[in-house]
């Protein structure tokens, strides 16, 4: 799938989840700049989410047992995960490592939220039963907020992790908000792209390289 298919599947499934969460989008323009409220998104689709302290695969195999998947090759494995989703057709839990920042935490949660409705949803709901279901376990590595699908290290990535990835960037920092609040800062200060990095970064919660680099994409800074 190239570039323009990628977008294309990660706009519609952007809009159509703000249209069940009763949210707009594109966002409007509005004067405060805020972080995207993916508590109501994940609500919209049922999905659950938990940090878990240490989170590894020893704890993603006990909550496995606790939702009646038995996997007891991962009971004793100490590997850690950055994130993991377990869905069914109608409902589903997303697992965050707690030991990393809130603005990484908030990343994993959109990065997950992304497989879910581009890789899983569709295919769990046509299975129309209630014992189907799927589960994605993200590494550390997967999970980039900084890099774009060009980028050399972007492309190490397969395509469905390019996908989520690029899905939180859209999600997190919508291309809307970071012009509006642009211009709403170059119009009340004098504005450097470091201030503005540190600024939107702040304003979003999400991290301030991402941002960075979000920007430049742009052409904002
Ligand atoms: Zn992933």
């Amino acid at each position: 799938m190239n570039q323009f298919d990628d977008s294309v599947l990660i706009f519609d499934a952007i809009q159509r989840i703000h249209a069940v969460a009763d949210l707009p989008w594109p966002i409007p323009a509005r004067r405060i700049v805020e972080p995207m409220p993916l508590h109501r998104l994940l609500a919209a689709c049922r999905l659950a989410h938990e940090e878990v302290t240490g989170l590894n695969r020893a704890a993603i195999g006990s909550y496995l047992e606790r939702w009646g998947v038995q996997r007891p090759d991962w009971l004793e494995d100490p590997t850690p995960s950055i994130g993991f989703l377990f869905a069914r057709a109608n409902d589903g839990t997303i697992l965050v490592n707690g030991d990393v920042s809130l603005n990484r935490r908030r990343f994993v949660v959109a990065h997950t939220l992304g497989h879910y409705l581009l890789h899983y949803r569709a295919r769990l709901q046509a299975a129309e039963d209630g014992t189907t279901f799927a589960v994605h376990e993200d590494k550390g590595d997967s999970v980039r907020e900084a890099e774009g699908a060009g980028s050399d290290k972007g492309k190490s990535l397969s395509e469905t992790e390019r996908q989520a990835n690029r899905f939180a960037i859209e999600l997190l920092m919508p291309e809307t908000v970071c012009r509006l609040a642009c211009q709403q800062y170059a119009a009340s200060f004098a504005v450097s792209p470091r201030f503005l990095e540190h600024q939107l970064a702040g304003d979003l919660l999400v991290d301030r390289e991402a941002m960075r680099r979000r920007l430049r994409s742009l052409s904002l800074t």
